[in-house]
C-alpha cells in the first residue's frame, strides 16, 4: 500500500531530528503580558532541556522583548537578520522557536535565517514519537504529527511555493526545470495531502477502537469499585520513579522528559484503607497544543476518569511553583481540576534541609523522595485519609455463603469490627462510595432507617431504598 511508506512500524518518520547531535539554536519572544506564568528565561531553559532530550546541542539562546510577536517573521526583522549573521558563525543546523509559529511565519523566519527552523511543538512532538513505546502511544504521536504538518506541507520545497495558479498540474509533464517539475509537484503536494488525510481519518478510526476498549476497561473496574488513583504532574518530575516504587511494577524511567506516554495501572493497598487502582501518565508541559491534547485524548481519560489525583512536584526545581500551576492549567482543561488531590512534594533527598519545604502551598501536600522512599509511607497515609473523606461508615451482617463480600469489605474497605453471629459475619467499618449498592441489602445501619427517610432525603438513602425495593 501507498501509505505504509510514510509509516515505518506504523509511525510516522521524525518530524525534526532525523541525526543526533544536530547543533540547535533557541530563540523566544518575551511577549510581555502581564498574566504570563513563566518568565522567558526560564521557559528557554527548558526548551533547551528538551532539545537536548531530542538529542541536539544547543549552541546559543536569544530573546526578544516584543509586544507580540511578529505576523511576517515571528521575531523582529532586525532580530531575523541578527539569526542570520549568528547562523554563519556558529554554523548551527537548526533554529527552534519556543512557541508555536504559523506555517508562514516558519517559512518566512528559514528564508531570512538560511536554516531549518522549527518550533516547541514540533520539537515536542520529536520526543513523544521517540518515547512512544506501545501501539497506542504511536497512534496518537502519528496522528499529532500528521495534524500538525498538514497545515505546513506546502512551505516544503521552495519552488513549489512560488508556484501559482491552479492545483492540478498535468501529471505527465517533463523532467528537469521549473516547468517540467511544477506541474507534478503540484500534483504530488496534492497527493501528499489526500494521503495523510486519509492516514488521519484511519489514525482517528483505530484511536476510537482504543478509547472504547479503556472505556470498557473502566466500567469493569468501576463495577468493582476499585477506587482510581491517577499520578499526575509536569513532566520529569517523578511521577513513574514514585510510580514503580509504590508498585514496583518496573516502569520505565529515564532522565528524559515525556519518557513515559502509555499509562500503567497497577492495584496498591493503602495502610489504612484497603485498595487501589494507581495509574501513571504523560507528563504535561507549558505550552501543550490544545491539538497534541486532542491526540492524546484516551490516555488523558485516564485522568478524567480518575477518583483522587496524586500530583507529584519536583520541589527542588526553580521553576515548582510555575510547573504545578500548569499541571493545573491542564487539568482546568480536562476538567479533572476538583478532583481531590494529593501532593507528592518529590526529591527532597537534592535538598540539604527537607524541612524548609514549604507544604501550605499544595493541597494535601507531603514531602517525599521517590528514589530513596523517604516519606512514601506518609505520603500513603495522607492518601487514605483524602480516600476517607469518599468512605461511608457501613454496618453490614453477612450470610455465610457470602464469604466473597466479606473478603471484598476487607480488601476495598476498612474494617473496625468482626464477629461471627449465628447469621452470618457482622463487619463494622467503612466502605467507599460506590460499593454501597453492592452491600446495601445487607446493611444493618441503613435498613433501619431508610425505611423511616423520605425517599429524597440523601443520594445515598435513596439508592438504598432502590436497592431494598429491588431486593425485597
Ligand atoms: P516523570 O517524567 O515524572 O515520569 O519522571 P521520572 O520518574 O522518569 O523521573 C525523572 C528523573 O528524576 C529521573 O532521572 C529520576 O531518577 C529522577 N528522580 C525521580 N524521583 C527522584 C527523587 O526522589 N530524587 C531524585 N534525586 N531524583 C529523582
Ligand atoms: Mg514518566
Amino acid at each position: 500500500m501507498e501509505g505504509a511508506k510514510t509509516a515505518k512500524n506504523g509511525r510516522s518518520p521524525n518530524l525534526t531530528m532525523e541525526n543526533r547531535g544536530e547543533r540547535a539554536f533557541l530563540a523566544a519572544v518575551d511577549a510581555d503580558h502581564d498574566d504570563a506564568l513563566w518568565n522567558v528565561d526560564d521557559s528557554l531553559a527548558e526548551l533547551a532541556s528538551l532539545a537536548r532530550t531530542a538529542g541536539a546541542e544547543v549552541v546559543g539562546t536569544l530573546s526578544q522583548r516584543l509586544r507580540k510577536p511578529d505576523p511576517v517573521t515571528y521575531l523582529g526583522k532586525g532580530r531575523a537578520n541578527e539569526l542570520a549573521q549568528l547562523h554563519d558563525e556558529l554554523d548551527y543546523d537548526l533554529l527552534i522557536l519556543d512557541d508555536e509559529l504559523a506555517p508562514s511565519q516558519q517559512r518566512n523566519l528559514e528564508e531570512v535565517v538560511g536554516a531549518r527552523v522549527i518550533d516547541r511543538t514540533a520539537l515536542i512532538l520529536d520526543i513523544f514519537a521517540q518515547h512512544a513505546h506501545t501501539r497506542e502511544g504511536q497512534l496518537q504521536v502519528e496522528l499529532a504529527q500528521l495534524e500538525y504538518r498538514l497545515p505546513r506541507l506546502t512551505g516544503r520545497g521552495r519552488a513549489m511555493s512560488r508556484v501559482g495558479g491552479g492545483s492540478r498540474g498535468s501529471g505527465g509533464g517533463g523532467v528537469g526545470g521549473a516547468i517540467g517539475v511544477r506541474g507534478p509537484g503540484e500534483t504530488k503536494l496534492e497527493i501528499d495531502r489526500r494521503r495523510i488525510r486519509s492516514r488521519i481519518a484511519e489514525l482517528k478510526r483505530e484511536l476510537e477502537s482504543v478509547r472504547q476498549v479503556r472505556g470498557q476497561q473502566r466500567r469493569q473496574r468501576g463495577a468493582q469499585a476499585i477506587p482510581v488513583v491517577a499520578v499526575v504532574g509536569y513532566t520529569n518530575a517523578g511521577k513513574s520513579t514514585l510510580f514503580n516504587k509504590l508498585t514496583a511494577a518496573g516502569v520505565l524511567v529515564e532522565d528524559k522528559l515525556f519518557a513515559t506516554l502509555d499509562p500503567t495501572t497497577r492495584h496498591i493497598t493503602l495502610p489504612t484503607h484497603g485498595e487501589v487502582l494507581l495509574t501513571d501518565t504523560v507528563g504535561f508541559i507549558q505550552k501543550l497544543p490544545t491539538s497534541l491534547i486532542a491526540a492524546f485524548r484516551a490516555t488523558l481519560e485516564e485522568v478524567i476518569e480518575a477518583d483522587i489525583l496524586l500530583e507529584v512536584v519536583d520541589v527542588t526545581h526553580e521553576n515548582a511553583i510555575e510547573q504545578s500551576q500548569t499541571v493545573s492549567d491542564v487539568l482546568e482543561e480536562l476538567g479533572a481540576a476538583d478532583k481531590p488531590r494529593v501532593t507528592a512534594l518529590n526529591k527532597i533527598d537534592l535538598l540539604a534541609d527537607p524541612s524548609v519545604v514549604d507544604t501550605s502551598l499544595y493541597p494535601n501536600a507531603v514531602p517525599v523522595s521517590a528514589l530513596t522512599g523517604a516519606g512514601l509511607n506518609a505520603l500513603l497515609v495522607r492518601l487514605g485519609q483524602v480516600m476517607a473523606e469518599r468512605m461511608v461508615r457501613a454496618r453490614v451482617l453477612l450470610p455465610y455463603d457470602r464469604g466473597d463480600l466479606v473478603e471484598t469489605f476487607h480488601r476495598r474497605g476498612h474494617v473496625e469490627e468482626e464477629r461471627q453471629e449465628p447469621e452470618g459475619t457482622l463487619l463494622v467499618g467503612a466502605l467507599p462510595q460506590p460499593l454501597l449498592a453492592t452491600f446495601g441489602p445487607f446493611r444493618l445501619d441503613v435498613r433501619r432507617t431508610s425505611r423511616r427517610r423520605t425517599p429524597h432525603a440523601t443520594v445515598e438513602g435513596q439508592a438504598h431504598a432502590g436497592e431494598l425495593a429491588a431486593s425485597e
